[in-house]
C-alpha cells in the first residue's frame, strides 16, 4: 500500500490500524500519489487550536475522505480519520474499532485501578469504538481473571521451558521451531544445554528468593522429543527448582503425532497438571493443507489415550478462519470437540504471521473474509457458553484476520494461571531455552532479556544465554 504523510509522528499507530483492514499489506511511503495506484494520504495540521486530521484513500479506484478534529492531539483521532475512510472505501466492519492493542482486558483492568466508578464497556464503545459485543467480551474475561490476579503470590514467578521442535513444519507458523526431519541430531545436544541453563539459572538467589507458582512447556511441540528426554528434563526441573507451592504445570503435548503412551506416563509420573492437545481443526482436508501430519482420528485416539492415562485436565486450540474452511467446517471441529468436552478450549483466529510459509504464498490460499471469521468466533463462544465454559483470557496478535481475538475458554476452575499472568503482565515470567523471553515485573517496570532462537546458537552460546539473565537479576533487584 502506497502511503503518503504529511508528518510521520504516529506511523506506528497509523501502520496499526491500515493492517487492521489489510493484514498482508506491506507499507511504501511514497512523496507523491498516484491515480493508477491505490494510495492513502494522511495529513495533519494545527489550526485555530484544533488538531485537524485528514485522510484520503483512493482503492479500486473508490475515493474516500475523512477529516477528524480534537481539541486534544491524541493518536487515536488519527486512526479515526484514517479507520472512517477505509471503512467506506472497502465496506469492511472492524469489531474493535480502534482498538489495534494486543491487550484489551488489560486496558479494562487499568481503567479499573485509576477510576472508581467506571463503565468499561462504554469506555470500550466510546474511546476505541468497540462493537458492544467485544466490549462486553473483554469486561467478561476481565472478571473472569481478576480473583486469580489478585490472589496469585505476591513474590511468586513463572518458569517457561522451550523446546523448538515440532514433526513438520505448519503452514501459518512463523516460530523458530526446527522440523524434526532436519533437526533431529540438535535435540540431544540441545537437552543438555537447556538442563545446564536450568540448573545455574535455578542457583540465583533472584529464583531462590521467589514461589514458583507455574510451569510452562511450549515450543514448537514439547512432546517431540523422546520420552527419555523429556524425562531428563523433567527431572532437572523438580531437582533444581523448588515446585512445593507450584499451582500448575502446563505441558503442551501440541500435536497428536508426537503423542505416545510411553510419554504420557512419563508426563503422570512427574505430575503434570495440565497439556495441551492441539488438533487446530477436525477436517482432514484442511489438516492436510496446513501440513499437520495426523488426521482428525490420531487427534480423537490422543485425546482418549491421554484421559485413559489419567490427565484430568486437557486443552484443545482451534483456528478461526484457516485457510479454505468454511464456517460449516468450523462448526464441525465445534461439535466433534463439545462431545469431547475438553476442560479448556482456546479459540484463535487466523493470523498471517510474518515469515511463515503462508505469508510468503498468499496468493495460493483462499483465506475468509473478516465477517465470517468474526460469525465464527461467535458460533464458538455461543457453543462454548453452551458446555458452561468461560472465557479467562484473551489476546490479540498482529495480521489477524479481521483484527479479531484470540480467547482461552475453561470450566470454571480450570483457568490456565501462567496465560493470564503471562497476558496480563502481571508476573515475572523466567523463561529458559531456546527464543525464550524473560520478562521481569516490578510495580509498572518490565524489563526483558532474550534467549537466542537458532538451536545451534543457543547450544554453541549457553553460558552467554546463562550470564545475560544473571546480571538482569542482580539489576533488577537494585
Ligand atoms: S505445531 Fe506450533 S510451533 Fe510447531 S510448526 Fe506448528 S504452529 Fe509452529
Amino acid at each position: 500500500m502506497k502511503v503518503i504523510v504529511n508528518n510521520l509522528n504516529e506511523e506506528y499507530a497509523l501502520r496499526e490500524i491500515i493492517n487492521a483492514y489489510f493484514p498482508k499489506s506491506k507499507i511504501e511511503y511514497v512523496l507523491k500519489k498516484s491515480d493508477s495506484e491505490d494510495y492513502i494520504e494522511v495529513s495533519y495540521s494545527l489550526c485555530n487550536d484544533k488538531h485537524v486530521f485528514v485522510c484520503e484513500a483512493s482503492l479500486n479506484n473508490k475515493k474516500c475522505k475523512s477529516q477528524n478534529e480534537v481539541s486534544e492531539y491524541n493518536k487515536n483521532a488519527l486512526k479515526k480519520a484514517v479507520s472512517d475512510t477505509l471503512k467506506s472505501a472497502t465496506g469492511i466492519h472492524l469489531p474493535w474499532g480502534l482498538l489495534t492493542g494486543i491487550r484489551p482486558s488489560k486496558i479494562i483492568r487499568e481503567l479499573k485501578e485509576s477510576v472508581k466508578e467506571c463503565d468499561p464497556v462504554s469506555y470500550l464503545t466510546k474511546v476505541y469504538e468497540a462493537d458492544e459485543s467485544k466490549a462486553i467480551l473483554a469486561a467478561e474475561v476481565e472478571n473472569n481473571e481478576s480473583q486469580y490476579i489478585k490472589t496469585r503470590y505476591k513474590d511468586g514467578i513463572s518458569l517457561y521451558i522451550g523446546i523448538p521442535f515440532c514433526p513438520s513444519r505448519c503452514l501459518y507458523c512463523s516460530f523458530t521451531s526446527q522440523s524434526l526431519a532436519f533437526s533431529n541430531k540438535l535435540t540431544e545436544p540441545y537437552v543438555e544445554a537447556l538442563k545446564k541453563e536450568m540448573h545455574e539459572i535455578s542457583k540465583t538467589p533472584y529464583i531462590k528468593s521467589r514461589k514458583i507458582e507455574t510451569v510452562y512447556f511450549g515450543g514448537g511441540t514439547p512432546s517431540a522429543l523422546s520420552s527419555t528426554q523429556i524425562d531428563d528434563i523433567l527431572n532437572t526441573l523438580f531437582r533444581f527448582f523448588d515446585l512445593s507451592v507450584a499451582k500448575e504445570i502446563t505441558f503442551e503435548a501440541g500435536r497428536p503425532d508426537t503423542i505416545s503412551k510411553e510419554k504420557l506416563d512419563v508426563l503422570q509420573k512427574y505430575g503434570i497438571t495440565r497439556i495441551c492437545i492441539n488438533p487446530q481443526t477436525l477436517n482432514d482436508s484442511t489438516l492436510k493443507l496446513i501440513g499437520r501430519r495426523h488426521s482428525a482420528d490420531d487427534f480423537i485416539s490422543s485425546y482418549n489415550l491421554a484421559r485413559q492415562c489419567g490427565f484430568t485436565h486437557i486443552n484443545c486450540d482451534i483456528i478461526a478462519g484457516l485457510p479454505g474452511e468454511t464456517e460449516s467446517e468450523f462448526a464441525n471441529t465445534l461439535s466433534t470437540l463439545k462431545n469431547l468436552n475438553p476442560e479448556s478450549i482456546t479459540v484463535h483466529t487466523m493470523s498471517i504471521k510474518h515469515g511463515s510459509y503462508l505469508d510468503m504464498n498468499y496468493d495460493m490460499y483462499s483465506l475468509a473474509a473478516a465477517s465470517t471469521v468474526n460469525n465464527m468466533l461467535d458460533m464458538a463462544y455461543d457453543t462454548l457458553k453452551s458446555m458452561e465454559k468461560i472465557p479467562y483470557y484473551m489476546y490479540r496478535q498482529k495480521n489477524m484476520l479481521g483484527n479479531l481475538e484470540n480467547i482461552g475458554y475453561c470450566t470454571p476452575g480450570h483457568e490456565c494461571l501462567y496465560n493470564i499472568y503471562i497476558m496480563e503482565e502481571v508476573q515475572s515470567i523466567i523463561a529458559l531455552g531456546g527464543g525464550g523471553s524473560t520478562k521481569l515485573v516490578k510495580d509498572d517496570m518490565i524489563e526483558r532479556v532474550f534467549n537466542v532462537k537458532e538451536v545451534s546458537e543457543y547450544i554453541n552460546r549457553i553460558d552467554e544465554m546463562i550470564s545475560r539473565k544473571k546480571q538482569l537479576f542482580e539489576a533488577f533487584e537494585f
